[in-house]
């Protein structure tokens, strides 16, 4: 079963929920529309990748970007949980990559069709080790940072977020309903960019953690 690791303890996840557009400089680098509420994609749980294994692209894509992301556990659901109760619902922060086979997402897009090829391959969500809640005092006040073959690529901040964490629990829970081990990805800063092998990754979470990984070559 698909899990994280939260404290060092494997805690199974339920759903993946991903939110895109959630930054405004990354919906115009892709020519996009801030969004009027959140929107929510799916990836399979088949799609994880913790840290310790190399990414393998898929041979499908020729352009597949990275998206470094603050991702939040869930450890206790909820239908219709108040904005005011959101994060008392979070059993831990991490960071990781939406990675976004462009190419194919860029067809679907022209086609109306689903994200699920260009967002769900195997190791598309990729995510560190998980740091307790009440380590994060404030999960908008956390910076982002992806850093390939030692150079900066991506640096945001969660302040930046369109949604923020606590709206988000909200609004899933009233649509979809949100149940413990469920992951969100809550959306990238700009400057994603394609992936290629042999490079190798850093993302770092604030102070509060490092991941790191390989592009099989
Ligand atoms: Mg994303």
């Amino acid at each position: 079963m698909a899990h994280v690791i939260l404290d060092g303890l494997e805690k199974p996840v339920a759903n993946i929920f991903c939110i895109g557009r959630n930054y405004a400089a990354h919906a115009a680098e892709l020519g996009n529309a801030v969004e009027s509420e959140p929107m929510v994609f799916l990836k399979p749980t088949s799609a994880l990748l913790r840290e310790g294994e190399d990414i393998v692209l898929p041979g499908f894509s020729e352009d597949v970007h990275h998206e470094t992301e603050l991702v939040v556990l869930i450890g206790k659901g909820g239908d219709d949980i108040p904005v005011a109760e959101a994060l008392s619902h979070v059993a831990g922060y991490g960071i990781g990559l939406d990675l976004t086979a462009r190419d194919v997402q860029s067809l679907a897009k022209q086609k109306g069709a689903p994200w699920t090829k260009c967002k769900g391959f195997r190791h598309a969500a990729c995510v560190s080790a998980l740091v307790a809640a009440d380590k994060v005092r404030d999960p908008q006040a956390l910076s982002l940072r992806l850093d390939v073959n030692g150079a900066v690529r991506q640096q945001g901040s969660s302040c930046m977020m369109l949604f923020p964490v606590a709206y988000i629990i909200h609004y899933l829970s009233c649509v979809y309903g949100l149940q413990e081990g469920d992951l969100i990805y809550t959306g990238t800063p700009e400057g994603v960019a394609a992936l290629h092998a042999g490079d190798a990754l850093q993302l770092s979470l604030d102070g509060l953690l490092k991941a790191f990984w390989r592009v099989r070559a």
